[in-house]
């Protein structure tokens, strides 16, 4: 017989599902989560539940946005002539912790991998080449992993802009490979975007 009502395994089972959480975190986040005020922990369920109806991806740049599009691309003081390309919504977050990046984003929200079937489509090429063709864009800074995938993106995406008046960088080297944009620190960001290099 379970020692715990199947209620109680559900939430455990769930939480342990959530990347980073072995069964042994999922065990202590249960306990916390069934012996906090009742308010607190609803309160987590009711802005999950939020999140999941209400954010879309930004119609301009694929960032998480509530309406059509993200707050920084509705932020006029953004300079919106300069685009970082990265792969995730969560690289972003690495940009935005140097505080000194003004421009804007571009999430691509996969790499290309032709093999794991991810082409052009659903790296999101046409949301970019519609952007390129608004002729706002002065340079493109490809912030993408050293992966294979990472190249033969980076590669798709200057072949995309050549016939464009825009420039096309990359940072510079410095950054771990194989996604870890988003877990570098500011300081090593910014150096690598100060020290970004002509693609
Ligand atoms: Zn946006």
């Amino acid at each position: 017989m379970e020692s715990w009502p199947a209620a109680v395994e559900r939430l455990t089972r769930e939480l342990g599902r959530l990347p980073g959480v072995g069964r042994r975190s999922a065990v202590r986040l249960t306990h916390h989560l069934l012996r906090c005020p009742a308010e607190d922990a609803l309160a987590l369920a009711e802005a999950l539940a939020t999140a999941r109806d209400e954010v879309r991806p930004c119609g301009r740049c694929g960032n998480y946005a509530e309406g059509e599009l993200c707050p920084l691309c509705q932020d006029a003081k953004r300079d919106q002539g300069l685009v970082c390309i990265v792969e995730k919504p969560s690289d972003i977050g690495a940009f935005e912790a140097t505080g000194r990046f003004r421009g804007v984003y571009h999430v691509l929200g996969a790499l290309l991998s032709p093999l794991d079937g991810i082409g052009p489509a659903e790296m999101g090429a046409e949301r970019l080449r519609e952007r390129l063709a608004t002729g706002e864009v002065r340079e493109l800074v490809l912030a993408v992993p050293a992966s294979t995938e990472g190249e033969a993106t980076s590669l798709y995406i200057s072949r995309i802009a050549h016939g464009h008046s825009v420039h096309v960088t990359r940072l510079a080297r410095g950054l771990p490979a194989g996604g870890g944009i988003e877990y570098s620190d500011a300081l090593t960001v910014l150096q690598a975007f100060e020290g970004r290099i002509p693609a």
